[in-house]
């Protein structure tokens, strides 16, 4: 899609979108479960901030906007508009239920908790990506490229009780 139609579209579905992410990441972060310490240290190492405050919650299915609009959006990236595995909604990630590779998943999804984290906000993640995946298509966008990528890395992993800012359990 050519960058102007596509700025619009963004813009259009980043607002209501974004309120969306917020409430589920609400009801994430107050039903969901926190990581296992080895993803929190992974995520840590990854350059995640705070990754203790970090839910995840299992669905038969992963939800996903309901308004029409936004379905089109999510369809036009390639999206399937069911049977998706994962979907990082900034703290809050949903997985599908019996999934067997919850790990890779999570890595995965990590990785878009940390993008959040460097656009600033909600609104401004959901505009890029939704601007890349207008322009560049789901599968090449450059934000699921660096998830997927970033997902295999395996960074050697200091313990976090002996670092000198370690000011007891819970610290995240
Ligand atoms: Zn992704």
């Amino acid at each position: 899609m050519f960058a102007i139609p596509a700025a619009f579209l963004a813009l259009a579905g980043a607002g209501p979108g974004a309120l969306w992410i917020k409430w589920h990441e609400f009801k994430i972060r107050s039903k969901g479960s926190p990581l296992p310490d080895d993803l929190r240290n992974w995520a840590r190492a990854m350059g995640v901030y705070r990754p203790g405050r970090i839910r995840f919650l299992e669905k038969e299915s992963v939800p996903l906007p309901a308004p029409m609009f936004l379905r089109r959006i999510v369809s036009r990236l390639g999206f399937p508009a069911t049977g998706i595995s994962g979907l990082c909604l900034r703290r809050g990630i949903y997985l599908e239920a019996g999934n067997p590779n919850t790990e890779a998943v999570l890595r995965h999804e990590l990785i878009h908790t940390r993008q959040y984290q460097e656009a600033g906000n909600i609104f401004f993640f959901l505009l890029s990506y939704l601007f890349q995946c207008l322009t560049q298509g789901y599968e090449d966008c450059a934000m699921e490229q660096e998830a997927r990528e970033d997902a295999k890395a395996r960074p050697a992993i200091k313990d976090p009780t002996s670092s000198p800012g370690f000011r007891g359990p819970g610290i995240a």
